[in-house]
């Protein structure tokens, strides 16, 4: 039976640094001419090697129980990535991957030893499902008059994809923040979508985005007429907040993707001081610091 999601066996094709942050990996698999190219912010998940192996990972049906069961030394990491590019002709998919020095994750320990003919699990889209697949939540309203895209380096592969499929009379800004000048990616996008990249250096995760969209914001969104939010309690909880429609009006739609944290203050400030309506916004928390990737 042909389900929406399931697991592509793979190998490492190609690495490419793209910069000092971003390393692409291409993957390809025999199975992987299967793989759904549906662009925006596809997410998958990368079934990570222990000790090089994937012999104890479940791919069945259930395999989530079954894989919770596991003792720890048997059970593969699970981390979620974007889809930058899929060529089924070729059966590849690019994922573009953040290199955090002094990382410990283990996906980043994966990527600091990555080679050609390593092999992992990617988790994701079949394109014969006959079906939405889910895994997307940037929803372009039907009438809107500006996009707001904003996130860290971990968003970056999510927002160089939105931008790649967005119409081209699109029009707003997409802001990024990176640790380096030298990660400034070249990206195609609309005419009418200003792209601006901001480098972190040494200071904390948001120091950058945070003012940056505060500004957009101010220009995007004129009156403040806003609403308290609730408080999340991203330590415990994951930061989510995805509407499953765009909320009807002909105001701003905006994405935002980030550190938990830096996602909670733009909430905070798009909601609550800029009066943005959360029925037209995508509020995620990419990550946590000090925190692991919990599934
Ligand atoms: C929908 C979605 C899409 C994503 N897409 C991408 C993508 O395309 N490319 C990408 O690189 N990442 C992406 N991420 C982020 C990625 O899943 C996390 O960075 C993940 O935690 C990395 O796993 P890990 O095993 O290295 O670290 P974990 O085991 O999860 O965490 C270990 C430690 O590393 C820290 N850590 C994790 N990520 C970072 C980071 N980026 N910088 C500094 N410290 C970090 C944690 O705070 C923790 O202390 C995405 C996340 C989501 C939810």
């Amino acid at each position: 039976m042909i389900v929406a999601w399931r697991f592509f066996p793979v190998t490492v094709k190609r690495l490419e640094q793209l910069s000092p942050t971003f390393l692409r990996v291409t993957f390809t698999g025999d199975e992987l001419n299967f793989f759904a190219d549906n662009g925006f912010d596809q997410r998958i998940k990368l079934i990570v090697p222990i000790g090089g192996t994937l012999e104890h990972m479940p791919t069945e049906p259930g395999w989530h129980a079954i894989w919770r069961e596991l003792p720890d030394h048997q059970r593969n990491p699970v981390r979620t990535y974007t889809v930058r590019a899929v060529r089924q002709h070729l059966s590849e998919v690019d994922v573009d991957m953040v290199v955090h020095p002094g990382g410990n994750g283990p996906a980043c320990e994966w990527i600091a030893s990555a080679a050609v003919g390593d092999a992992v699990y990617l988790l994701g889209p079949d394109s014969r499902f006959d079906g939405p697949h889910g895994g997307i939540d940037f929803r372009l309203p039907a009438q809107t008059p500006a996009i707001l895209l904003a996130g860290d380096e971990t968003a970056v592969p999510a927002i160089s994809s939105i931008l790649e499929r967005l119409p081209d009379s699109a029009q707003g800004e997409a802001i990024l923040e990176v640790p380096y000048p030298a990660d400034f990616l070249t990206l195609r996008a609309p005419a009418g979508v200003k792209v601006q990249w901001y480098a972190r250096e040494s200071a904390e995760h948001g120091s950058q985005l945070l003012p940056a969209v505060e500004s957009a914001a101010e220009r995007l969104l004129p009156q403040a007429t806003g609403e308290t939010v609730q408080d999340v309690d991203i330590d415990n909880q994951l930061l989510w907040e995805v509407p499953d429609e765009p909320g009807p009006g002909d105001t701003v739609y905006a994405w935002i993707a980030a550190e938990a944290g830096v996602t909670k203050a733009i909430r905070r400030h798009l909601v609550t001081e800029r009066g943005l309506d959360r029925r037209r916004v995508a509020f995620m928390g990419y990550w946590r610091l000090g925190k692991a990737e919990s599934n």
